[in-house]
């Protein structure tokens, strides 16, 4: 089959000629790729700060159908259409029961294979970006796509919308108090749509990248860039006789943007964060998180958990995922991965989430 394949840092390649892959125990799926996103999460391992073996397929965004399936699986058959959480879960254990899918005991991470001595309990798998994609516990990860919900939707919501919804969900949003989102990549435009969702009513959006900032704004935030985001909040606040933000919604991942997001809160509010960070301190201090009586949620979106609970909004019109403000590059052909990791990474050309079409053969990028 042909795949991208992380080769160290700052290189991947589009191969042909790999292994196909196999059912290896009677639970398992094969999946032909239809759409793989690349997301903010493969950049880390793509610039090495999440260093990964050579020879990892990326990607852990997908919606697929199925082609072949374990002597086990039952839910599923041959021809259906399916999407995919960015882990997989087993169903079974505490963390599944209790709605913390994410950290399942018994979980596998798509995308991710362990560097040579690191040990990563058996965890990581291939990736999507692929054209074939083995799925460990078919039965309890994988999720039927409807026919009224759209690849593209139902492939954010295994990673992206979801998770930023899950930020939104965990930061204790006040209908009338201040809502901010740090970050308006796929994760935070999603994050600002679930804060609407749940009733924030003044949401103020941050992000460097002006046509990032138009994103936000054209879904009802107020946006503005970092340096001025604690002007907005305190003008905002004295509007109104608040203290600051009551929820901040981190969705970047970087020291800076947390530092900020420890300048807005008020006093007892929420940081919610689900960017993933690669640093190994806060960029706060535990003095000043107990001066300010700080809430810091942070961690890995429990999707599976989630998806029971979110496709019903959104098949009914309640909930909308926002596709046409996110996807910018949508079905890339695979051997054009390459460029499109440079142009996600270098943010050219306004991209903001591409994704890739393992059935295309030809070039779709100029
Ligand atoms: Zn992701
Ligand atoms: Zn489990």
């Amino acid at each position: 089959m042909k795949a991208l394949v992380f080769h160290g840092q700052e290189v991947v390649r589009y191969e042909s000629g790999l292994d196909d892959p196999q059912i290896w125990d009677e639970g398992d799926v094969i999946v032909r790729v239809l759409r793989a996103g690349i997301c903010g999460s493969d950049l880390h391992q793509f610039h090495g700060r999440e260093p990964v073996a050579d020879g990892t397929i990326p990607g852990h965004e997908f919606v697929g159908e199925i082609v072949e399936v374990g002597s086990a699986v039952r839910s599923f058959s041959i021809g259906q259409r399916v999407f995919s959480p960015f882990t997989t879960c087993c169903g079974k254990c505490f963390f599944c029961q209790n709605g913390l899918s994410a950290r399942c005991n018994h979980h596998y991470c798509f995308g991710y294979q362990p560097p040579v001595g690191v040990d990563d309990g058996g965890k990581g798998i291939q990736g999507a970006q692929a054209e074939l994609l083995r799925v460990p516990q078919a039965e309890t990860t994988l999720v039927s796509l409807p026919s009224d919900l759209s690849i593209e939707t139902a492939l954010l919501l295994g990673d992206n919308f979801t998770t930023g919804f899950f930020c939104a969900d965990s930061a204790e949003i006040r209908r009338e108090g201040i809502t901010v989102v740090i970050g308006c990549g796929a994760v935070g435009l999603s994050a600002i749509c679930a804060a609407k969702y749940l009733g924030a009513e003044q949401i103020i959006a941050v992000d460097r990248v002006a046509s990032r900032r138009q994103r936000a704004a054209s879904l009802g935030a107020k946006s503005v860039s970092p340096e001025e985001a604690l002007e907005c909040v305190q003008k905002y606040a004295a509007r109104t006789g608040q203290n600051g933000a009551d929820s901040v919604l981190e969705a970047v991942g970087h020291p800076q943007a947390q530092r900020l997001a420890f300048e807005l809160v008020r006093p007892g509010g929420v940081i919610s964060a689900v960017g993933m960070h690669t640093s190994e301190h806060f960029s706060f201090s535990p003095l000043e998180a107990y001066d300010n009586n700080v809430q810091y949620k942070a961690g890995r979106c429990p999707v599976r958990s989630y998806l029971d609970r979110l496709v019903p909004e959104v098949l009914e019109g309640r909930l909308h995922v926002p596709v046409e403000k996110i996807v910018t590059h949508n079905g890339v052909a695979l051997r054009d991965g390459p460029q499109a990791y440079e142009q996600f990474s270098q943010r050219m050309d306004d991209c903001v989430k591409v994704l890739l079409d393992p059935t295309l053969g030809s070039s779709t990028l100029k």
